[in-house]
């Protein structure tokens, strides 16, 4: 028998109506009531597709209103007590608080698609961290040595018996007990993985009480098995999926993202009823996992990508599949490779995107169409779904053969690309005396990292221009006005390189995705990043090219109206690539590369026409790293790569500046060093610095610009706390090397803060110049 399940559905609705019912809710436009009434809908609706595409379960527990990590903080009743809950909140008050805080300034985004946290007053929400390699983020449980655990299991039952009520078979899906306790943080150096025995008892009873009331399979997720697991994290599998079982609901151990590698015959070995593995991302282990796995256990198959979002070539699935049914007889079960979360609601009648390229697509909702199609093909044979089959076949092969998708052009520029030249001319020490002799700037030069103020004025212009309400000429003049205003301030300011603010931004990888050859943009392909906050990624669907200069007049305008160096700005091939859905027909490195040589072009444009530092930011170099530490220098070494292609095709005399934020960078240091930027600025503040004394230690050779303020928080920071962190870095990098400016891109600001904030920043800067 063959069945078909998903992992998680997309939550936030085709029409993104929880986002929008959840900020009615914080605004205090609707109560909880009215909130519940959407989710409940919501799920019901969700419920009613999966069954309509043929689903043997539905899944229940996979939406959550805000993030399911911290919907298992409450369901386990382990919210750190620092938020000092009394019990008289609702549960709705309860999950709010730890995922926004209380009183806190509010959480905003810089635009990198990452999420931060808030300021330090009030009690600030729980931290924000990505899910695995995953653009989702989920809110991090803190444990501490005091944690107590206790089963506050109504909503969760709740939700199955609506869905019973309904008439569903259901599947509850939960974040297993290790991967729970792994993905949080110890408080006070507390011991994680000694929380498991208090934890444990909970999940069993929490089955239990699944078990009775309807719930058919309980699906454990424990992505964690596929990392490099410290011995005891894997050893506590065994003991821990013991007790599970004893409970009696049939166990479905969820494994995704990454091969299992070492831990595959552990998983094959739990004592647990079915275990799904990724088929997409580790597709060489599923011979050996049908062989290991004890036959009268269900193998269920993640054969379709849960994330991304190319229609599935159903063929070369049922091939891979074939043999996995050989071996199993009878329990195989088809899913998608992970959760639906990660990609769009649907795709197939996107209003921006061309009739083409959405056959060539496939949101959540088509996916459950191509497990529908798969199951029926193994089951009554492919003659059964022939149609099907032949559409999916017609639509690859146009993907295949189009123009569009392969361009001999591109292939040709990066064939003829020196093999040097991702090197730059002269060594850094050299090219660094040029640059001096050039520039003249003072010691602790000031700058900022790009974007000023995206103020309503901006975006209403943007708006009206794109809704054709706004000629060209004026769009581009209400620009230059912007772009004037912003060089006005920073002359006034003192700031030593200027920028030109990004205005004409709407976001930093669309801006150029907009204006290469390769990327479509859809209407409605919202992905959830985290609460109601939602990214439309990209869809790079071709070679890349850049048909025209993107950045060269508005840049050239800049620096006519000043005499300081105007900082030409770019986001890099690798954060473009990894802020965009990708192609799966070939390999990321290589659109990489494509993407590099359209950025070199840009940036040789740039110094040509007398912009002479450019800055390519990179904010997503790390997150690209693989899961395993196995695949990380393969990946740090083509990545690098991009970024130098895109960096050295210019003069010693041009400097290049990079710049990231709001990662941990210590461990790819060596990475780093080798992008062989001439300058780069990283978020340092809120860290108090201590992220530098990496870059100190590693005698990280370049120059140096870290953050001296965080930008996340309309708070005026004092001259003399940036005095202090600028003492602090001259500490462990040689002042000569070190730059003053700000976290990251101020677009999230208003003006009145900026300016004062930078005020104080030059300040600083001139004090410290002053002690030299
Ligand atoms: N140049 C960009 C800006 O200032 C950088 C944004 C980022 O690092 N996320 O907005
Ligand atoms: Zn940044």
């Amino acid at each position: 028998m063959i069945k078909t399940h998903i992992l998680g559905y997309p939550r936030i609705g085709a029409q993104r109506e929880l986002k929008f019912a959840l900020e009615r809710h914080w605004r205090g436009e609707i109560g909880e009531q009215e909130l519940e009434a959407v989710a409940a809908g919501l799920r019901a609706r969700h419920w009613a597709e999966q069954r309509a595409a043929g689903l043997d379960y539905v899944s229940v527990g996979d939406f959550a209103l805000y993030d399911q990590v911290v919907d298992h903080v409450l369901l386990f009743g382990c919210a750190p007590a620092r938020f000092g809950f009394t019990g008289a909140e609702t549960p709705l008050e309860r999950l709010f608080t730890l995922a926004r805080g209380v009183a806190t300034e509010a959480r905003d985004a810089c635009g990198c698609g990452n999420a931060h946290g808030s300021g330090t007053h009030g009690k600030p929400a729980l931290e924000m961290t990505k899910w695995f390699d995953t653009n989702y983020h989920y809110l991090v449980p803190e444990f501490d040595a005091a944690t107590r655990f206790s089963l506050a299991p109504q909503r969760l039952l709740d939700q199955v018996a609506a869905a019973r009520a309904l008439g569903h078979p259901v599947k509850v899906t939960l974040v297993g007990p290790l991967s729970f306790l792994w993905l949080g943080k110890a408080k006070d150096g507390a011991d994680r993985l000694g929380l498991l025995d208090a934890l444990l008892p909970h999940y069993c009873e929490l089955l239990a009480r699944l078990k009775a009331a309807g719930a058919e399979w309980v699906q454990l997720d424990e992505p964690i098995l596929g990392l490099d697991l410290p011995g005891d994290w894997s050893l506590a599998f065994e003991r821990a999926y013991h007790l599970l079982h004893g409970a009696g609901v049939p166990l479905l151990l969820a494994t995704y993202f990454s091969p299992l590698q070492e831990h595959l015959s552990l998983a094959c070995k739990l004592p647990v009823a079915g275990l799904h593995v990724d088929g997409v991302r580790a597709p060489e282990e599923l011979r050996s996992v049908a062989d290991w796995l004890p036959p009268h256990k269900v193998l269920s198959v993640g054969i379709v990508d849960g994330r991304n979002i190319w229609r599935a070539d159903l063929d070369a699935c049922l091939a891979r599949l074939r043999p996995v049914i050989d071996r199993r007889a009878g329990n195989l079960w088809l899913a998608p490779s992970c959760s639906l979360l990660h990609v769009p609601f649907t795709l197939a009648h996107d209003a921006a995107l061309d009739a083409e390229l959405r056959t060539w697509l496939a949101g959540a909702r088509e996916k459950l169409n191509e497990l529908r199609i798969l199951k029926q093909a193994l089951t009554d044979g492919e003659q059964s779904v022939a149609a099907d089959l032949a559409t999916a076949r017609a639509a690859l092969g146009s993907r295949r053969a189009s123009p569009r998708v392969s361009r001999p052009d591109v292939a040709a520029a990066l064939a003829a690309l020196p093999s040097d030249a991702d090197r730059r001319a002269s060594a850094f020490a050299q090219r660094q005396a040029v640059q001096q002799a050039r520039f003249g700037l003072p010691a602790y030069p000031t700058t900022t990292i790009g974007s000023f103020p995206q103020t309503p004025a901006i975006r209403a212009a943007r708006a009206a221009w794109r809704r054709g309400d706004l000629a060209d000429a004026a769009y581009d003049q209400a620009m230059r006005t912007e772009i004037a205003h912003a060089v006005q301030v920073q002359e006034a300011l003192g700031l030593d390189v200027l920028v030109h603010g990004e205005a004409e931004r709407n976001d930093m990888v669309e801006y150029f995705g907009e204006q290469l050859d390769g990327f479509a943009f859809s209407a409605n392909g919202w992905v959830q990043s985290y609460g109601s906050r939602c990214v439309k990624p990209p869809v790079l669907f071709g070679d890349v090219a850049r048909p025209a200069p993107m950045t060269v007049a508005w840049a050239a305008y800049a620096q006519g109206l000043t005499r300081r160096p105007m900082k030409g700005m770019l986001t890099g091939p690798v954060t473009i690539l990894q802020w965009s859905f990708v192609r799966d027909d070939q390999p990321r490195a290589l659109t990489c590369a494509q993407i590099a040589l359209a950025i070199r072009a840009e940036v040789r444009d740039l110094e040509s026409n007398g912009i002479g530092i450019v800055q390519i930011d990179e904010p997503a170099l790390r997150e690209g790293l693989p899961l395993r530490r196995a695949g990380r220098d393969a990946y740090l070494d083509w990545a690098g790569r991009a970024f130098r292609i895109a960096a050295s095709g210019v003069a010693d005399a041009t400097q290049i500046h990079t710049h990231m934020c709001y990662a941990e960078f210590n461990d790819i240091l060596p990475a780093i060093a080798a992008l062989d930027a001439d300058v780069i600025t990283i978020e340092t503040s809120r860290s108090d610095m201590e992220l530098l004394a990496g870059f100190g230690a590693f005698a990280y050779p370049n120059e140096i610009g870290p953050g001296v303020y965080d930008i996340h928080s309309p708070r005026v920071p004092a001259t003399r706390d940036m005095v202090r962190l600028l003492r602090k870095a001259a500490a462990v990098v040689p002042a000569e090397r070190l730059w003053v400016n700000p976290d990251c891109g101020l677009k999230t600001r208003a003006w009145p803060e900026t300016e004062a904030a930078l005020r104080n920043m030059v300040a600083a800067a001139r004090l410290l110049r002053a002690e030299r």
